[in-house]
Parts: C-alpha cells; sequence; structure tokens
C-alpha cells in the first residue's frame, strides 16, 4: 500500500489534490485524520516509482509504499516511540512505568473507595474497574452498568486518581467516555471492529488488550484500526494468551515487549492477572515484565479478595500490592544501574 503524510501546515486544498490525484489514477484510499498531520493510505498496489508523483505536490511530508498490515501502528510508518499525554500530567512511554490498579469489577461504594484509597497510597497512578463486565457466565455478576461509572467518578475525586474501565460496545463507548480518562477493550472485544472503528473518533486514550488467540499482527491491526480514526493514543496490553496448561488461565507472553517495541511506537503494558489468574504469581510476573521492559502494568487488587464478586482468586490484597510496589522499585532501579552486579564468583 501507499501512504501520503501531510505536513501539519497543510491546506485542504492540498489534501483534496493528492486525492484527486489518486482518483485520476484509478486508486482508492482513505483519509486518516490525526492531530496536525493526515495521512492519505491507498492499499491498491503500488510501485516505489508511483510515489514520486506523489512527493512533488504541496503539502505533503512524505510517501512510502509499504507491505505493513498495519502501517500506522508501525514503527516504520508511524515513527519512534514517544511518551503519551493520558490525562494533563500524566505520561506513559517516558521511562517510569505507569500502574494501573484496582478491583476486577466495581461493586458497591466501600470497596472502591477502600481499595482506591489504599492502591493510591501504595503509588499506583491510575485506578482500574470494570463497571460493564464481559462475563462468559451469563448468569454471573455483569457489573453495575451506569452506576459503577458514578462510583468511578467519586472514586477519582477522593482518590485523585484517573480511571480506565472497559466498554463493549459502540454505544457504551459513545455513552461512558464522557466520564472516564482511560476506556479500555478487552481481550474478548479485541476484534469488535464496529467497537474500534468507534474509538478512532473519540478524544480518550484506549487500553487495547490482546485478544485471547490473538496474533501480534492481528492485534496491531485492532490498533490500526483505531489510530486511522486519528485516534492515536492506544496502549498495548499483554494480558496472557490461551494455551494448553490448565495450572494457569492463560500463558503470558513476556517475549512480546522487546518484541513489540522493535516493531511499534505505541506503549506496551502487562496485564499479570488475567495472564495468570493465580495470586501468588502476579508480583513475579510484575517483576519480569518491568525487566522486560514493560512501560506499565495492569493489576487487580481488591480490599477484601476473598469476598470478590468476580476475579478474587488472582486479585492482590492492599497489603501485597503495598509490597509489590515496594519490590519493583527496587527492581527498577537495578535496571537503572549502569554496573551489573553479579554475585562473586567462589574462590577457588
Ligand atoms: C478485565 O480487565 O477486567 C478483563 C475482563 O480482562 P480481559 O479482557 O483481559 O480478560
Ligand atoms: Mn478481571
Amino acid at each position: 500500500m501507499m501512504v501520503v503524510e501531510m505536513t501539519e501546515s497543510s491546506s485542504r486544498r492540498d489534501l483534496d489534490r493528492v486525492c484527486e490525484s489518486l482518483a485520476r489514477g484509478g486508486r482508492s484510499f482513505r483519509i486518516t485524520p490525526g492531530r496536525g498531520r493526515s495521512f492519505v493510505m491507498s492499499s491498491d498496489i503500488a510501485r516505489r516509482e508511483d510515489s514520486s508523483d506523489y512527493r512533488a505536490l504541496p503539502g505533503v511530508r512524505s510517501v512510502n509504499v509499504t507491505t505493513c498490515c498495519h502501517p500506522l501502528a508501525s514503527r516504520e510508518i508511524g515513527g519512534e516511540a514517544r511518551p503519551m499525554e493520558l490525562v494533563p500530567g500524566l505520561r506513559i512511554g517516558d521511562g517510569e512505568p505507569l500502574v494501573m490498579a484496582g478491583p476486577c469489577a466495581v461493586e458497591n461504594r466501600e470497596q472502591l473507595m477502600t481499595t482506591a484509597i489504599g492502591v493510591g497510597r501504595a503509588g499506583a497512578h491510575v485506578l482500574r474497574g470494570g463497571a460493564f463486565k464481559p462475563r462468559s457466565h451469563p448468569y454471573a455478576f455483569q457489573g453495575l452498568g451506569s452506576e459503577g461509572i458514578a462510583l468511578l467518578k467519586e472514586a477519582r475525586a477522593s482518590s485523585g486518581l484517573p480511571v480506565v474501565t472497559e466498554v463493549m460496545s459502540p454505544e457504551e463507548a459513545e455513552w461512558v467516555a464522557p466520564h472516564i480518562d482511560i476506556l479500555q477493550v478487552g481481550a474478548r472485544n479485541m476484534q469488535n471492529f464496529a467497537l474500534l472503528r468507534t474509538l478512532g473518533g473519540i478524544d480518550r486514550p484506549v487500553l487495547l488488550k490482546r485478544g485471547m488467540c490473538a496474533t501480534v499482527e492481528e492485534w496491531l491491526q485492532a490498533a490500526e484500526y483505531i489510530l486511522a480514526g486519528g485516534n492515536e493514543r492506544v496502549i498495548l496490553c499483554e494480558r496472557g494468551i490461551r494455551s494448553f496448561d490448565k495450572n494457569t488461565r492463560n500463558t503470558l507472553d513476556l517475549s512480546v515487549i522487546p518484541l513489540l517495541k522493535s516493531m511499534t511506537h505505541l506503549p506496551v503494558v502487562v496485564d499479570p492477572s488475567h495472564a495468570t489468574g493465580r495470586r501468588d504469581l502476579v508480583a513475579p510476573m510484575s517483576l519480569a515484565a518491568l525487566a522486560a521492559g514493560a512501560d506499565g502494568l495492569v493489576v487487580e487488587v481488591h480490599c477484601a479478595p476473598e469476598e470478590a464478586l468476580c476475579d478474587g482468586p488472582q486479585s492482590l490484597t492492599l497489603d501485597d500490592f503495598a509490597h509489590l510496589m515496594t519490590r519493583a522499585s527496587k527492581v527498577l532501579r537495578a535496571l537503572r544501574e549502569e554496573e551489573p552486579s553479579w554475585r562473586m564468583p567462589i574462590a577457588r
């Protein structure tokens, strides 16, 4: 395909001229609005020599011919990794890992407030909590819905933490967006293309979880749907993939952290809770994810996990979480030390 990138100062007339020229050449294309710059994508087979015709047009910054199936999400076209502002003053991808923590589901005011204050004190940067829950069992607790969104707003006010919550349909996304700081697409909806398209037009960062059986290309193409709509703020979240061993809920694919860093500029976070399904494995996998270069973590924490309506066995207590944060800072400090500190070999 051919990707024409327009400069920030290009005019509507410049864009029209590129489109007219593509149309004259019999090419189909679509315009991707960006903040400042826009792209014209033509998926017809393009030859490198064609690109020079477009490069000469006014307002064109670059023309690339690529076989990549997720060009805007790629480093080739999308550029280098860069910090992404989630809410004013809070960035991801700036070298300081960002931690999102909170219960699987918003259950009631007391549960949410206690957990929010607790995770905030321990150093979390964002409060998570599902109001609309994608449950496999149709009769399981489905979340508090709009009441859960109202409680998340209250928890944001009392803890000072921005909030992330899952949306499952285009209508939910439109309705929830004005109230919530970050919108989550769950594993089960990674290829809900109508939802992804809607999120492309919403001015909120999107936490895009990897589908249960999704390849890295499918995941990046899901991100591309959002980017193609003009929403540049997509965070990729590895949450484990389906595998054969039932000792863990899923298999955490830690190798995607360095892999994605070489493929995309988008930040990558890890959810060790859904990846393992076991509280005892959450801390070791969190530390491993940070050591592998993750830009952040998403951790389920509950003030009383044994009473949780959803995902109690994988939820950390507030004390567990505080302990994890202390150990995580030690790992981060060690990773920043320039001199390696291997133990001394045994003198013989
Ligand atoms: C969640 O984060 O609450 C959740 C349902 O996760 P996933 O979509 O990764 O299963
Ligand atoms: Mn959960």
